[in-house]
């Protein structure tokens, strides 16, 4: 009886330890971020944004964890234009003391526009974290607000399914994907950037070679997501 509750305590252990040590992290993809018919709840698309999506189905097929983010405005968002007499979509401005891009009404909560987008598969997403639901700062990391004042639950969370690496796909390259990856690999988890399942909102091949000589030198990988697939076991 002892020996079989000690195998009962090891396995445990070992079945714990080989669960989820890596995450898919998938950062809004939401329908305000592709492009579509209806300007108001495709407000801010990303080009090609649906291109991505079965790729990203795809790799989930190889991950234990999988989690994804949402942007989660309240109506009155300070990065909103609206919000700003006289000011534009893309104009800067301050927010938080730091520099802001000015945006479009995008991803309010409880909206059409922050619903998933239609084609992406839900159904292994394990927990959602919602950013930027503070007015008067922005979240482009799905950890934490631009000022890098609050914390979103998604560390909380990874930390608690014992989680040391992950891999961080979706909206868009060059601002939420890249903020995410830069803190992921600041609170010390192994990060991949999946370079070909995002997009960016300046697709530029200088814009692009900036965005990864920047995450390089937060020491964040760059892969590809058929590197993962050809791996014949699961993360
Ligand atoms: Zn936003």
């Amino acid at each position: 009886m002892k020996k079989f509750l000690t195998f009962l305590v090891l396995f445990a252990a070992f079945t714990h330890l080989a669960a989820a040590k890596s995450a898919l992290v998938i950062v809004d993809m939401q329908k305000c971020f592709v492009p579509g018919a209806d300007d108001l709840v495709h407000s801010l698309p990303v080009a090609g944004g649906h291109d991505i999506v079965a790729g990203i189905n795809q790799l989930q097929k190889k991950f234990n964890l999988v989690v994804a983010t949402k942007d989660w405005h309240p109506k009155n968002h300070g990065s909103f234009a609206s919000q700003h007499s006289g000011k534009n979509p893309f104009e800067m401005t301050i927010l938080a003391g730091l520099e802001q891009m000015l945006w479009p009404d995008h991803c309010t909560q409880g909206s059409v526009g922050a619903e998933f987008v239609a084609a992406l598969d839900t159904e292994k997403i394990a927990h959602i974290t919602r950013k930027g639901t503070h007015s008067d700062v922005d979240s482009y990391s799905g950890f934490m607000d631009n000022n890098k004042v609050s914390k979103t639950d998604l560390d909380s969370f990874l930390k608690s399914q014992g989680v040391d690496s992950i891999f961080v796909v979706g909206l868009a390259a060059d601002y939420c994907v890249k903020a995410t990856a830069i803190d992921a690999a600041h609170l010390n988890y192994k990060t991949f950037f999946v370079q070909d399942l995002t997009k960016a909102v300046d697709p530029s091949a200088a814009n692009m070679k900036n965005i990864y000589a920047e995450l390089k030198r937060h020491k964040v990988e760059i892969i590809s997501s058929q590197e993962l697939l050809n791996n014949k076991n699961n993360l």
